[in-house]
Order: structure tokens, then C-alpha cells, then sequence
């Protein structure tokens, strides 16, 4: 039995073809739990524990998606915790254009949501007084490592779909391509001929696009436009078009902020909206979001690890030691002092847990030996410092009386000086950790540079 204290990632699906889709991107599934009358899927997802809930039968709009979100939110504390992820994954009416190119089965994640059926009705038709709302800072802050190969994530998608047919045991999923011949978007003026499915359509109608090479789904991100109505009308796609909205759906308007969303598109939002690519765009959403969520853990611990790097780094560096005596450091880089840095914290893990407290705080450094021995010096090594600073205060720091009379004889010496000091604290202290990989990847504490 899931214990629901430990549920990371929760998933909303409105429909029960996303949900299904849903949970065969699970590893395992875990029985199921009725909580507060609410019956809640689990399953493991790389390693976390995740939750899915569909809408009640045959409700939808934004008020149902606010009460099944705080029904899930009061049933899984946690979820509102660091580190967890609430994500509602479905399907969606696409916007074309010719910019964002967004077709049938491909994906989009919303960076922006856009609530544009509430406002004011005037003679030129309803105008949204709703600003848009961004996406939960832990969706924006992975999202630009996730998209950095955008061109692979189609062929991904597929692959995760293929995982999928073999983790489920139906037969009739549907997460199949449907085929080009069924992605057409008809001109705004042609309205549907009837019935289920397109066969009776003038095709002549139909717009001229640049066919795609592949059937890979594409990965879109941006506005998502949100509201109470099902739109089924091309015209009414105008002021989105004008917004460059990417899709359209009814559910967002009414979820919390820590809700990220991630749709896949089954049809354009006009006459000609049937089911068709239901199923697919449902999995290819579903597959989208698992990949998605690898990747913003892999973010999330890189982050974590070079900050706890650049901490201890920091502590490395063998600052207090130069500031004492800057001569006692040996060419070998080795301080011939036997001293360290004293610690606060008795274990290696509370050592961590307290630089982490202290990554954007001054680390306070011991005065040079001919300063009092019971005051400290401030040095600020926080965001904005660069290492070519660090190096300016080490080499100050270490400079005595004489030092300093003969900075006063000779600019020549205060440059030959200067760039010793740079020189050796490049070579010996600050090359061995930038070669180490973290470094360079370019993690370094925010604000820093090397
Ligand atoms: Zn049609």
C-alpha cells in the first residue's frame, strides 16, 4: 500500500484516456486508495512515488480542476513540499500558425497561461481583463536544460511510447500514429461536414502546409490560453492566433500556481474537432511529461551538487591559510602550515547542510597572523565575486609592511606583484577544481565567474 506522506509527483488527468496514458508511463503500479470519497492511482516514476486523478465522470472546466487540485493537495501534503512536482497532463486544442507550427500529436508545455474568456463584453466582442500567469519556477528553471535538444525529444517521445504499449496489457490503447492524412486544418471559413471523423470533408479545403519529414512529435513551449468553453469554432481562434498562444484548453484558469502543464494536441480547436488523435496526443503528453521529469531531477541535482561543490570548494581554496602567511603555500600548492579550517559541524553531513545555510553569506576569515588574534575579517566571497577578486584580496591580504614599501617604490613591482599572485592562485589552487567537471559546466555559485 503507497504510503501517501511519500507522494513527490501528482498528476491531474481530466480525461480517462489521459490517465490511462498516464499510468503506463508508470514503472510499477501500487494498488489504488479511495481517500475522502476520491479514488487516487499510484505508481513509481523514476524513482519517486506518483499519484494520478482523473475528473469526475463527464465534468470539466476550471471549477472541477480546482476542486479535484485541492482534493489531491489536502490528500498529499507533500506534494506542496520542495522538490515535488504537480503537473496536469491531457490534451488540447492547437493553434496553428505558420510561426509556431503546432500540428496534431505534437506536444506543448505551457510557460505561460492566459485566462482569455474572462473580462469584459463590449461591441468588438469579449476582452480578457486576465493577465497571464507564469508556470512554477520549478518547471521554468529545468525547462531550458530539457529543451536544449529539442530536436531529439520527438524521437524520445516515441521511444517512451513504444515502453508504454509493452507496460500495457490493453489491447485498444491507441497510442498509435494516426497518419498524415488525418492531420488537416481546414480553412476558417469551411465548416465540417458531419459525422465522427473527417471522411466527408472537401480536403481541397484544407490549408496548405509544409509537409513534415517525420511523424516525431515536436515539443512546443509557451502561452496556453485557458478558459470556461469548448471552443469548436476556427473564427474564434483569432484574438489566440493575435496572442501566439500555442494551444487551448479549459482546465489551467482554474489550477494552483504550483501546477505545471504539459498537453498534447488531438485537434484544432474548429468544426472539424473529433477524436481521432485523442489517444496518441494523450500519449505523447503522458511520455512527454516522464521525460520531462527526468530531466528537472537531473537539474535539481546537479544544482544541488555544485552548490555543496562550490561550498566546500570555497572552503578548499585554502583562503584562510594565504591570508595568514600567503608565503607558507609550497609551490607544490600544499600549505606548510598544518592548520585547517576549523568546522562548526561534528559530521560530514551537517558540515554540508551548514554551508549550504551559509552559500550566499560572507565566510568570515581569520585576520593575518600580525593582526589580534581574537578578531575575524569579513571577506566576501558571494555571488558577484569573481575568482580574479578573490585573488586581488588574497594578494592585499598578504602584503605586509614591506610589501607595501616597495609597491610604493616601484609600479613595475606592484604589477610583477599582482600578477604572482594571480599567477599562482590560478595554478595551483583554482586550475585543479575548474578542471573538475561541475566547474566546468559552468555551476558555479550564481553570480560567480571564473
Ligand atoms: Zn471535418
Amino acid at each position: 500500500m503507497p504510503v501517501v506522506e511519500d507522494v513527490t509527483v501528482g498528476y491531474i488527468c481530466p480525461l480517462y484516456t489521459e490517465l490511462k496514458a498516464v499510468l503506463a508511463t508508470f514503472d510499477n503500479i501500487l494498488p489504488p486508495q479511495t481517500i475522502r470519497g476520491t479514488k487516487y492511482f499510484y505508481g513509481t516514476i523514476r524513482g519517486r512515488l506518483a499519484v494520478a486523478v482523473p475528473f469526475p465522470y463527464q465534468q470539466i472546466g476550471p471549477l472541477t480542476a480546482l476542486n479535484c487540485a485541492n482534493k489531491l493537495l489536502q490528500a498529499h501534503p507533500s506534494l506542496e513540499e520542495e522538490g515535488s512536482y504537480c503537473l496536469l497532463v491531457g490534451i488540447a486544442g492547437g493553434i496553428w500558425t505558420q510561426e509556431t507550427d503546432v500540428r496534431l500529436g505534437d506536444v506543448v508545455i505551457a510557460t505561460k497561461t492566459w485566462d482569455w474568456r474572462t473580462g469584459k463584453q463590449t461591441s468588438g466582442g469579449l476582452i480578457s481583463t486576465q493577465d497571464v500567469r507564469h508556470a512554477p519556477s520549478y518547471l521554468l528553471d529545468g525547462l531550458g536544460q530539457f529543451l536544449y535538444r529539442r530536436s531529439q525529444i520527438g524521437q524520445k517521445i516515441k521511444n517512451e511510447i513504444t515502453c508504454m504499449q509493452g507496460r500495457s496489457t490493453g489491447k485498444d490503447d491507441g497510442w498509435v500514429y494516426p497518419g498524415k492524412g488525418y492531420d488537416d486544418l481546414y480553412d476558417v471559413d469551411y465548416r465540417h461536414a458531419g459525422g465522427s471523423t473527417c471522411d466527408d470533408c472537401d480536403r481541397a479545403q484544407a490549408q496548405k502546409r509544409l509537409a513534415r519529414l517525420d511523424t516525431s512529435p515536436r515539443v512546443h513551449d509557451g502561452l496556453v490560453a485557458s478558459g470556461n468553453v469548448v471552443l469548436k469554432h476556427a473564427k474564434g481562434r483569432a484574438v489566440l492566433e493575435e496572442r501566439r498562444a500555442l494551444a487551448v484548453e479549459m482546465e489551467a484558469c482554474g489550477l494552483p500556481d504550483i501546477f505545471a502543464m504539459v498537453r498534447g494536441i488531438s485537434d484544432y480547436a474548429d468544426s472539424h474537432k473529433n477524436d481521432i488523435w485523442q489517444p496518441y496526443a494523450a500519449a505523447t503528453a503522458a511520455a512527454c511529461a516522464r521525460l520531462l521529469i527526468h530531466s528537472l531531477d537531473e537539474v535539481r541535482a546537479a544544482s544541488n551538487s555544485s552548490t555543496l561543490d562550490a561550498i566546500s570548494y570555497l572552503d578548499r581554496i585554502e583562503l584562510p591559510r594565504m591570508l595568514r602567511n600567503p608565503a607558507s603555500v609550497s609551490e607544490e600548492g600544499q600549505s606548510s602550515s598544518p592548520r585547517t579550517v576549523r568546522s562548526e559541524c561534528s559530521s560530514p553531513a551537517m558540515h554540508k547542510q551548514q554551508h549550504l545555510k551559509n552559500a550566499v553569506r560572507p565566510v568570515p576569515i581569520p585576520r593575518p597572523a600580525v593582526e589580534p588574534a581574537n578578531k575575524e575579517k569579513q571577506i566576501s566571497v558571494s555571488p558577484g565575486t569573481t575568482v580574479s577578486r578573490i585573488a586581488d584580496v588574497v594578494g592585499n591580504e598578504g602584503r605586509g609592511k614591506e610589501d607595501n614599501d616597495e609597491r610604493q617604490r616601484s609600479q613595475v613591482y606592484q604589477d610583477d606583484r599582482k600578477r604572482r599572485v594571480h599567477g599562482n592562485f590560478a595554478l595551483r589552487v583554482l586550475r585543479p577544481i575548474l578542471n573538475r567537471e561541475v566547474f566546468t559546466k559552468a555551476r558555479l555559485l550564481p553570480g560567480m565567474t571564473s
